[in-house]
């Protein structure tokens, strides 16, 4: 699903404002789980125990609640080999650590050096 996979005219209203499920409009009850638009990038990575330059792999991340779950999750996949899903509270500690860290802060930052 991309960003432009908006909701279909005629689709029931959700409560979630980032969801694009087409609901009430779907064929399968598991199609209406609700999705977010996901968000594209080709990047490039490997196993963490694997050696080598790694891979260029289409990956994907949005947010998705399945009917049956009390709390939504930010999934991060490589289509059907590899994905990650994290609720809301642990998608916030890994942004912290991220922000936060001073060493993975100037690592990541634009202008920062690969040292
Ligand atoms: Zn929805």
């Amino acid at each position: 699903m991309s960003r432009n996979d908006l909701p279909a005219p005629g689709a029931m209203r959700c409560a979630f404002a980032w969801c694009t499920t087409p609901h009430g409009l779907t064929v399968h009850p598991a199609d209406e789980d609700h999705r977010s638009a996901g968000i594209a990038l080709a990047l490039r990575a490997r196993d963490a125990r694997a050696g080598g330059p790694g891979e260029t792999t289409e990956w994907e991340v949005g947010l998705l609640r399945r009917s049956g779950d009390d709390e939504t999750w930010m999934v991060i996949e490589a289509g059907r080999a590899l994905s990650l899903a994290l609720p809301v509270d642990a998608a916030r500690a890994l942004g912290k650590v991220l922000r936060d860290d001073p060493d993975l802060r100037a690592w990541l930052a634009v202008d920062g050096s690969d040292r």
